[in-house]
């Protein structure tokens, strides 16, 4: 089959690979599309710990049952379409004891610890099968929005525990893909008003068709000014880091109220982490900072629900679509920001 193999940071392309076997407990799909997301494109400019070259990333596909193992013993049959959520849980951790799956200390994912799905078959193997995030979208669904379901659960489970709702001001730092998603996500949860903040030229402009109240371009105008501006001097009641910019996640915690809420979103590259914070700025001005990450299932299901019944209206986010031949062309686009969502489909008249 053809696959994306990764052979070292920014060495990557479509190669053919041996197709993979039908797992004995678990599901083969066939790839209809799959996703490029940010952390993907981390991996391809620096690599990642869990990442071994030469690798087959993607984890946001979406496919349909080819055939089961025969020992599969799952809900799903041949010719289901499924929507893959990258995260199995252990189900044995002290956190999936408890039901907080989204801090799983096992979890291990598709395009990690199982080659990903940007290929055009992909392996459902019994541990994913049995503990990960599958979910049946209707045959006539676009496969390219399904993949929109893993971002998007991970912001659900982020705005759930910073408490995001009525009459909130919240400000979304990075106008990129999950920036996007937390503006509508905001919106439905009944956020007054939503600023954004965002330094790149097309960012800027691909952001303001998300409808936040004000796009701040962060390469013209200083955030700090802009932002006590636009609340009267009051800062956001809710800040959202949704770039991988250390100094913007520093300036975070000058940007909300008194008693606001930071949500430490995006991860940092390795290396970057350490920052000076203002100890006296969380104190004083009595911040939750709050960190998340992932998504439990729940998440998962609730995500895949609103992105079917298009709750959010989130079509827009995909800007750039290609054959899986492609993908050297539209990883760089993406690499260079170019784009906000782009999405791989391995056979276009799928
Ligand atoms: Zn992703
Ligand atoms: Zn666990």
């Amino acid at each position: 089959m053809k696959a994306v193999v990764v052979r070292a940071p920014m060495d990557f392309g479509v190669e053919t690979v041996p197709d993979p076997e039908i797992p004995e407990q678990g599901l083969l799909l066939q790839v209809q599309a799959c996703g490029l997301c940010g952390s993907d494109l981390r991996t391809l400019r620096h690599g990642h710990p869990r990442v071994h070259f030469p690798w087959v990333i993607g984890h946001e596909p979406c496919g349909t049952v080819m055939a089961t193992g025969p020992g599969y013993r799952g809900p799903y049959r041949p010719g289901d379409r499924l929507a893959v959520g990258t995260l199995a849980y252990c189900g044995a951790c002290a956190y999936c004891q408890e039901g907080r799956y989204e801090l799983c200390s096992g979890a291990l994912q598709i395009g990690q610890a199982w080659p990903g799905g940007l290929a055009e078959y992909l392996a459902i193997p019994e541990p994913f099968a049995r503990l990960g995030n599958l979910q049946q979208v209707p045959d006539d669904f676009e496969a390219g929005l399904a993949g929109l379901a893993e971002p998007l659960a991970a912001c659900l489970n982020a705005q759930e525990k910073g408490r995001v709702g009525l009459g909130d001001v919240v400000l979304v730092i990075g106008a990129g893909p999950v920036g996007c998603i937390h503006v509508r996500l905001a919106q439905a949860r009944g956020a007054a008003r939503i600023l954004m903040a965002e330094q790149v030229d097309e960012r800027v402009r691909m952001a303001e068709t998300f409808a936040p109240q004000a796009v701040i371009h962060t390469g013209r105008e200083d955030l700090y000014a802009a932002v006590q501006r636009l609340t009267g001097g009051k800062g956001a009641d809710v800040v959202i880091t949704a770039t991988p910019s250390p100094a913007a996640v520093g300036q975070a915690l000058n940007l909300a109220r008194r008693g606001g809420r930071i949500l430490i979103f995006g991860g940092l590259p390795g290396g970057e982490s350490h920052q000076a914070l203002d100890i006296n700025a969380i104190h004083y001005g009595a911040l939750e900072v709050i960190g998340t990450t992932v998504f439990a299932p729940r998440h998962f299901r609730l995500a895949i629900d609103m992105i079917i019944s298009d709750r959010l209206g989130l079509g827009s986010l995909i800007t750039h679509r290609f054959p899986l031949d492609d993908f050297c062309a539209g990883a760089g686009l993406a690499l260079q920001g170019k784009v906000l969502k782009s999405v791989f489909y391995p056979d276009r008249s799928a």
